[in-house]
């Protein structure tokens, strides 16, 4: 017998099934990862198909089978409309990489709450702050980095302890280590770039609009965040958001 389940959810990726129905891939609040078909969703005039692209917020209803892979989504509306993000390109470019990166992190049926409030405030976040895309972009990647279980250690040389003020990344462990241990690591990072890395990690979202990094520090933290994610990662590279975000930001 199927049964029904409710939950918060954000839609991370829809394909076109038939002329009628849309396969939506999304990430709920209380059940994780879970793939819905929308039968005959593209035709609907009562919830328009539109809601159910990425990356919405919505509140969803569906019958769950254990023994199918693909469950039969039944009823869905908006909780947030980001109605910004879609007029403001690094806006949505952002966003875009936000949910990809989140879906290529986390696996079916495995609920993270914690992780479900991060992606939603760094979605609401970017919708209706003025505050710089690349900063609250970064501090998203070291927060789910942090969710994930991997996160790096900000202030202190993983190989001798000592204060970490330049650093770069060491790519047999993945982690930052000082110059001293590491003179050959990949990808150096100077101390303003140490700097902004750890401010990153100690502020609370809502206070991101008073960091201020030097551009050339937010390149080096943009670059250093993807190689680490890269690392801990498996399948996190290839991203065709990121590469769209990298358009946007060189223009
Ligand atoms: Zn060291």
């Amino acid at each position: 017998m199927p049964t029904l389940q409710s939950s918060e959810a954000v839609v991370l990726k829809t394909i076109d099934y038939s002329d009628t129905s849309l396969i939506v891939r999304l990430f709920t609040e209380q059940f994780g990862k879970v793939t819905v078909i929308a039968k005959g969703a593209r035709r609907s005039k009562q919830a328009p198909a539109g809601i159910l692209r990425p990356p919405n917020h919505l509140a969803v209803w569906y019958q769950h089978k254990d023994e199918r892979d693909i469950q039969t989504l039944t009823k869905f509306e908006f909780v947030t409309r980001y109605s910004r993000l879609s007029s403001d390109l690094a806006k949505s470019a952002a966003a875009m990489v936000t949910i990809e990166m989140l879906d290529r992190a986390i696996h079916d049926f495995d609920p993270h709450p914690i992780l479900f409030r991060l992606v939603t405030a760094t979605l609401r976040h970017l919708n209706l702050s003025e505050e710089d895309v690349s900063v609250m972009l970064h501090f998203y990647q070291l927060q789910l980095s942090r969710q994930l279980g991997f996160a790096p250690h900000l202030n202190t040389c993983m190989n001798c302890g000592r204060p970490l003020s330049e650093a770069a990344l060491d790519l047999t462990t993945g982690e930052l280590m000082c110059i001293q241990c590491r003179p050959g690591g990949a990808l150096r990072l100077p101390p303003q770039a140490v700097d902004y890395l750890q401010d990153l990690g100690r502020i609370h979202i809502a206070r991101l609009g008073t960091v201020h990094p030097p551009d050339q520090a937010k390149k080096e933290v943009g670059q250093f965040l993807l190689k680490y994610l890269f690392f801990h990662v498996d399948g996190m590279s290839n991203m065709k958001s990121m590469t769209f975000w990298q358009q946007v930001q060189a223009e």
